[in-house]
């Protein structure tokens, strides 16, 4: 676990994300979190994190997590990010690596349920159970074949197992606010100077206004009933 790969891809002068601490004393406290970042990039995609090691392991799920335990999410692996980038809502600027707009769609704890990490990572099945605001329960990521040879074992699957937290809930379109400010992605944007128009891409389409629906009158309730 290292986060080389990590600052070499960025800019820290010009990019708010952070650099990383130099190394976090391991082990200091058994709490392991996990945060889940919805992305809006180049493509629309959930940064799925989970701390081990004094890092946060990554993959980027490009079409979010799913509650449905019949449904397999692909969860490409990336970089280690450092353990403050959990916390990190706002702008990458454009031209920076990843520039676009970013939102803590959810976090909390999560408890391995492998007595391991290391070795289900190596062995490319990790089952845990998460404990955020809108993700819990258990899950499994498991390593796959993967399509091509451009990320030879950077391809997993990021599914849910059956529980009493499975459901067929469109989680992502259902709750598509931060967990940690309530914020929209195009507010995010607004917020902190990025592209607005291409932020509001990320988030669900606002609904037509409602028909109004007329007030009854009490004396005539019967009427309007009949
Ligand atoms: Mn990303």
């Amino acid at each position: 676990m290292s986060l080389e790969k990590y600052r070499q891809k960025r800019n820290f002068l010009i990019s708010p994300e952070p650099h990383g601490a130099a190394q976090v004393a391991s082990a200091r406290k058994q709490r392991l979190r996990f945060v889940v970042q919805k992305h809006r990039a180049t493509q629309l995609h959930y940064d799925f994190r989970l701390e081990f090691s004094g890092v946060l392991l990554s993959w980027a799920v490009p079409k979010g997590p799913c509650l449905d335990p019949s449904v397999k999410r692909l969860a490409m692996q990336v970089e280690d990010h450092p353990l403050e980038y959990g916390g990190f809502e706002g702008v990458i600027p454009e031209g920076e690596y990843g520039a676009g707009t970013v939102m803590v769609w959810d976090c909390g704890d999560w408890v391995p349920e492998v007595d391991d990490v290391g070795e289900a990572l190596e062995k490319g099945d990790l089952k845990f159970t998460l404990y955020g605001k809108k993700l819990r329960g258990s899950w499994v990521l498991v390593r796959t074949r993967g399509w091509g040879s451009s990320a030879p074992g950077k391809s997993w699957l990021l599914i849910k197992h059956r529980d009493k937290y499975a459901s067929t809930i469109d989680i992502v379109t259902q709750k598509p606010r931060s967990a940690i400010s309530r914020r929209l992605l195009a507010q995010i944007a607004r917020d902190n100077g990025g592209d607005v128009a291409k932020a509001a891409t990320g988030d669900p389409p606002k609904l037509p206004p409602q028909p109004r629906i007329k007030a009854v009158h009490p004396l005539n309730e019967k009427k309007t009933k009949s």
